[in-house]
This record gives structure tokens, sequence and C-alpha cells, in this order.
């Protein structure tokens, strides 16, 4: 249904945009409170199938919060499981910094 796919587009939105702002050198709390938002994500998102298997993913692969480059190609590499059992292509996530953060140079 398309509010799936909108509900998922704005969601990516926000979770890259998160991880863009995100400090090079996070706190102990800042990291905490990016692993406390990503958990509590994936309980509150509310498409349920989509949340069940977001959940399984961040229980076989920990979020990664210990600095900006590291959160960020965490949340790409997340996306990039969706994106493949969507059957999507895959992003290059050594690109996801310029698609999120500093914008595309060509
Ligand atoms: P989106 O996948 O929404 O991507 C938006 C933009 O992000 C793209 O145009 C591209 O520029 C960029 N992008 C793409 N891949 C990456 C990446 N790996 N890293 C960085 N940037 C990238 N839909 C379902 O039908 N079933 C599900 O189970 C499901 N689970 C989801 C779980 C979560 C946590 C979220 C946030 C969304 C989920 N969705 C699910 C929605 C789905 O991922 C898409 O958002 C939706 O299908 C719309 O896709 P889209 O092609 O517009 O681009």
């Amino acid at each position: 249904p398309p509010d799936v796919e909108l509900l998922g587009r704005s969601s990516w939105t926000l979770l890259h945009s998160i991880t863009a702002t995100y400090p090079v050198a996070p706190s102990p709390t800042q990291q905490s409170d990016a692993k406390t938002f990503m958990s509590l994500f994936g309980k509150l998102y509310p498409c349920w199938v989509c949340a069940e298997d977001f959940q399984d993913f961040m229980a076989r692969n920990r979020v990664r919060t210990e600095s900006r480059q590291a959160f960020g190609e965490w949340m790409c590499e997340a996306h990039n499981e969706v994106n493949r059992k969507l059957g999507k292509r895959e992003f290059d996530c050594s690109r996801w910094e310029e698609r999120w953060r500093t914008g595309w140079r060509d």
C-alpha cells in the first residue's frame, strides 16, 4: 500500500538525516541516546511487519554509534537489508554521506 511507501521514504529521510548530523565524536550519553532511539523506533514503527523484521535485523546487527561514520554506515546497511528484501537495488554505502549530508558532486 502507498502509505507504507510514503511512511518508509519519510522515515529513511529522518533516520539518515539523524546520522548525518550525529556527532563525529559522540559522548557516551549521545551514543546511548542513539541506541535507545533506534530500539524504541524499532518497537514503535507503525508498519508492524516492517518493525518486526527491523527489530530482528537489529538483534543480528548491533547498532554502531561510536562515530558519525559508523552510525551512517550502519543505517545504510540496515536500509540495504530492506532494499534486498523488497528486490530494490542496493545502495553503495561508501556514498551515504554524499547522499545525506554533503550533497552529490556530479
Ligand atoms: P526508499 O527505500 O524509501 O529510499 C529513499 C531514498 O534513500 C532513495 O531514493 C535513495 O536515494 C536513498 N537510499 C536508498 N537506499 C539507501 C541506503 N541503503 N542508504 C542510504 N540511502 C539510501 N517496506 C515494505 O514494503 N516492507 C518492509 O518490510 C519495510 N520495512 C521497512 C523498515 C524500515 C525501518 C523502514 C524505514 C522502511 C521500511 N519499508 C518497508 C519501506 C521501504 O524501505 C521504502 O521506504 C519504500 O518501499 C519506498 O521506497 P523508495 O524506492 O521510494 O525509496
